[in-house]
């Protein structure tokens, strides 16, 4: 069982705040979500992936919650990475596509 780290009462295992005094809970469900979300956004969609790495550093740091805290760095990181690797991913293939011609051409 856990406890209230304000009022010390009993929690529920899925509560998400507290019954007694509405404290949220460290770590409970919506904060897990939200990590996740990041994490899976930073890969696919980087841009939202980034808003929801930076939601979850400052919700990490309200609640406490060293997690969140972390993943949400963690998604920042993969979504400036995911970015960067796009970006030269397009002009790796612009260069292509200025190339393949030459390389037809040369080939013909
Ligand atoms: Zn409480």
């Amino acid at each position: 069982m856990e406890y209230c780290s304000q009022c010390g009462s009993e929690l529920g295992k899925k509560d998400r705040v507290c019954k007694n005094c509405n404290t949220p809970v460290p770590g409970r469900e919506r904060a897990d979500k939200l990590g996740n979300c990041a994490l899976i956004f930073a890969f696919f969609i980087p841009l939202i992936g980034l808003i929801l790495g930076i939601l979850a550093v400052v919700f990490g740091r309200k609640r406490g919650d060293g997690m969140l805290f972390v993943d949400g760095i963690k998604a920042i990181v993969i979504s400036v990475v995911v970015t960067v690797v796009k970006i030269l991913f397009v002009y790796l293939l612009q260069m292509l596509g200025v190339a393949i011609p030459f390389i037809v051409m040369t080939l013909a």
